[in-house]
């Protein structure tokens, strides 16, 4: 394989990682990670005394502060809170680890015409029509890895000062897409009317820092730290409060939409449950009805949404069934009393979800393993 296409497979398989990822906070907390580009070693752009590292981080812990203070059922995590070194890739983890529902990353532009000015916001992607000024945007903040020491193997041999590199975000598919957009659009939106900036719009562009992220995620870019305007306001306390409470309110407006969705799908759920019985009722009734007989499937996916048959991402798998549990569709194949069965159809999932796992029901609650096999030592005795 050519170290293109071997590096196009490494993709797929990651982003087949991303999916099989929770996304609730397990005391049923929406979790916002805010990322303050840069910072330590790292000062990211500058001019004169002032450095983005420290305009990021000011208006993150204001931002921080406005939601902790405000919003209820919120955690609120950063990915750092003083002026430390964190790796770009270090920076997704944390959100992914934290299983967070909303990641957003704030930084300061700078170009080298100094009339440049305006706010803009970014997500994961590549603009059909892409400008060169997009990629530069995108290049210089990927920059920052060159501050750390093994950034050819930790990036899969990104190298952020070629442009060719960028061509690796032609291929990505984020399943997340559609609600970055709609996060970028509001943070964009309360940075015009809000803080008043100029509006430089929602665009696409290939940020490493976004790269692995397993939710929704954008990236902002507050000002131009090279335009004497901008950088006054955005080094000002006044400036400071009007971007945090701008990315506060975008917030906000994400977060009620997000709760509305969530009360409509339970709705949706309870309704189904209570007249017309759901396809996953109708199967577990078939495979365990009266019989009192367990059933092993696979657990592969978990997913905030049900999806369509045809998805990928179910697609060509035995099966395909799913439960609901924690607010969240959890995908699974396979159905079948044999312990052996199940365990050669895991290791055949396991090349598509290396954390696919085994699964047991008895008359459709969910039970142990170790249950279920007891169970059907019993009966075959
Ligand atoms: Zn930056």
């Amino acid at each position: 394989m050519s170290k293109v296409t071997r590096f196009h497979v490494l993709l797929l398989l990651l982003s087949f990682c991303c999916l099989s990822l929770s996304a609730v906070d397990k005391d049923g907390n929406f979790v916002i990670v805010i990322d303050p580009g840069h910072g330590g070693k790292d000062p990211g752009a500058m001019s004169g005394k002032n450095t983005e590292k420290s305009i990021n981080l000011n208006v993150a812990l204001k931002m921080g502060q406005l939601i902790e203070r405000n919003c209820r059922k919120v955690k609120v995590i950063y990915t750092r809170k003083t002026d430390v070194f964190i790796e770009l890739n270090r920076r997704g983890e944390i959100a992914n680890k934290a299983n967070a529902d909303l990641f957003v990353s704030i930084h300061t532009n700078s170009a080298k015409s100094s009339s440049a000015r305006g706010a803009e916001t970014y997500l994961l992607g590549v603009e059909e029509n892409r400008t060169s000024a997009n990629l530069s945007v995108a290049m210089e903040e990927n920059k920052a890895i060159l501050y750390e020491s093994d950034y050819q193997t930790r990036y899969e041999g990104y190298d952020p000062k070629s442009p060719e590199s960028q061509i690796i975000f032609e291929f990505m598919q984020n399943e997340y897409q559609k609600e970055s957009l709609k996060f970028a659009g509001m943070v964009q939106k309360q940075m015009v009317s809000q803080a008043r900036r100029s509006d430089r719009g929602v665009h696409q562009a290939g940020f490493l820092v976004l790269w692995k992220t397993a939710m929704p995620s954008i990236l902002v870019e507050l000002g131009f730290i090279s335009n004497p305007d901008d950088c006054r306001y955005i080094t000002s306390q006044k400036g400071v409060e009007e971007l945090a409470t701008s990315l506060y309110k975008a917030f906000v407006s994400y977060l009620e939409d997000y709760r509305k969705q969530t009360a409509k799908s339970v709705n949706l759920t309870q309704t189904a449950s209570g007249s017309s019985k759901s396809t996953v009722q109708d199967t577990r009734q078939a495979s365990s009805g009266t019989t009192s007989s367990p059933v092993f499937k696979i657990q592969f996916l978990l997913s905030k949404e049900e999806l369509k048959s045809s998805d990928s991402r179910i697609r060509n798998l035995p099966d395909v069934d799913y439960y609901k549990e924690g607010g969240q569709y959890k995908y699974t194949c396979g159905n079948t009393s044999d312990y052996n069965e199940i365990t050669r159809l895991q290791a055949e999932v396991r090349k598509r979800y290396k954390d696919a796992f085994v699964i047991a029901f008895l008359n459709g609650s969910k039970i142990t393993v170790r249950e279920a096999r007891e169970i059907i030592d019993r009966n075959g005795r």
